[in-house]
């Protein structure tokens, strides 16, 4: 099998895996239980945390929240932000049209509560300019949050800039991070970061855990009443074993950033190069301020899904933006966001490399990609029409 994927979930770690097992096997007490042993488990918490503020340049140790995961973190930071905002009477948000549904629908619910979204264009190569962010904020904004990378054409914003815009109208800045931890280097205090999102299984961490990172002096909502875990923030015992997997994959993905992007962005240049030889294709974002293992592009005249399960088939695991998990047929918001058709959005392909990807699998996909999409536009009738004239092609 092929597994190109790597937006959607990684692989755990080796490494992950030999951190969390004494956290089964041995210490497994409660980190709220007095005895020593549940202190152990709080020790094993605490260096996890430290951990993981270290690789994001936190201040301190302090202001990192273990979560569920992405979306959880998204959730409590928008909310906190907005009931902050809310006490002195600002409820206006910024965010963007190509956020992961996690911020997206926390912002309609927002909207239902009286607050109003503005949500930012964004530009055809998959961008947002912080004079967007900055021509948006107005005296009542409470909040800006736009992701670090997106997870569907894989571009990177500029978040440092607009961090920077946002510190100098004393606007709060969250950004979702769940595409860039471990991928991307990241600094909060040099990048004006007031809170952010990430997610242990997209770093070849577990699954089910995250952090939200909240600075010193902002303000935290808990969404989850109980115990006092996570200084009052957010109840429950903490998954110890899962935060500490995490904490170790992060710690592991920072230090080989540097090897493991070079070896990823030589594959996925290949893969583009390669892909872009297809007829009536289009790269999806900025062919070089994206993240190293993402490869988005749009077929003319084929369904995504077709596509996908045929290289399935071939044992190629890759994805598709069209919603087709929410059992609709609308296509991705993303791809509708950077201008590109309905028509062209339904023929989408995402593959996202790691660097457990072999030039191999570049080879074979290299190989099944045309072919696939050959022989479905070879059965088609609306490709038929196109070729005999009687439609028009739109990407040439
Ligand atoms: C995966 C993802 C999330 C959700 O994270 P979970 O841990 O799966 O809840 C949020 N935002 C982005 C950009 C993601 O890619």
């Amino acid at each position: 099998m092929i597994y190109a994927d790597n937006a959607a979930t990684t692989r755990m770690s080796r490494t992950a895996m030999d951190a969390m097992l004494p956290c089964m096997r041995e210490v497994w007490g409660n980190p709220s239980s007095l005895y020593g042993f549940g202190q152990k488990a709080a020790e094993a918490l605490e260096e996890a945390r430290e951990k993981i503020a270290a690789c994001l340049g936190a201040s301190t140790p302090k202001e990192i929240y273990f979560t569920s995961g992405g979306s959880e973190a998204d959730n409590q930071a928008i909310l906190s932000a907005a009931e902050n905002g809310a006490k002195q009477g600002k409820k206006h948000i910024i965010s963007t049209a190509f956020e992961h549904h996690a911020v997206l629908h926390t912002l309609k619910k927002l909207e239902q509560e009286g607050f109003e979204i503005e949500l930012l264009d964004v530009h055809a190569d998959g961008m947002i300019s912080p004079d967007q962010v900055d021509r948006a904020i107005r005296d009542d904004t409470a909040l800006v949050t736009t992701m670090y990378a997106n997870n569907e054409i894989g571009s990177i914003l500029p978040i440092a800039a607009i961090g920077a815009v946002c510190r100098e109208h004393r606007v709060t800045f969250h950004t979702d991070a769940v595409q860039a931890a471990g991928h991307l280097p990241i600094d909060v205090q040099k990048e004006n970061i007031d809170l952010l999102s990430l997610s242990g299984h997209k770093f070849h961490g577990p699954k089910g855990v995250g952090v939200l990172y909240v600075r010193k002096g902002v303000s935290l909502r808990n969404l989850i009443e109980g115990g006092a875990q996570e200084r009052g923030k957010r109840a429950g015992t903490e998954n110890v074993p899962a935060i500490v997997g995490m904490a170790a994959a992060l710690s592991e993905a920072c230090s080989r950033m540097a090897e493991d992007t070079n070896k990823v962005v030589a594959m996925r240049q290949r893969l583009m190069d390669g892909l872009a030889k297809i007829p009536h294709s289009i790269l999806n974002g900025d062919p070089e301020k994206r993240l190293p293992g993402n490869v988005s592009f749009c077929f003319e005249g084929i369904e995504g899904e077709s596509l996908l399960l045929l290289l399935d088939d071939r044992g190629i695991c890759a994805s598709s933006g069209s919603a087709c998990t929410s059992g609709s047929l609308d296509p991705s918001h993303v791809l509708l966001s950077i201008g590109r058709p309905h028509e062209i959005a339904h023929g989408s392909l995402r593959l996202s490399l790691c660097a457990d990807n072999t030039e191999e699998d570049v080879d074979k996909i290299l190989q099944a990609v045309p072919e696939v999409v050959a022989y479905l536009r070879s059965i088609s009738p609306l490709w038929m029409d196109k070729m005999s004239g009687k439609r028009p092609f739109i990407l040439s």
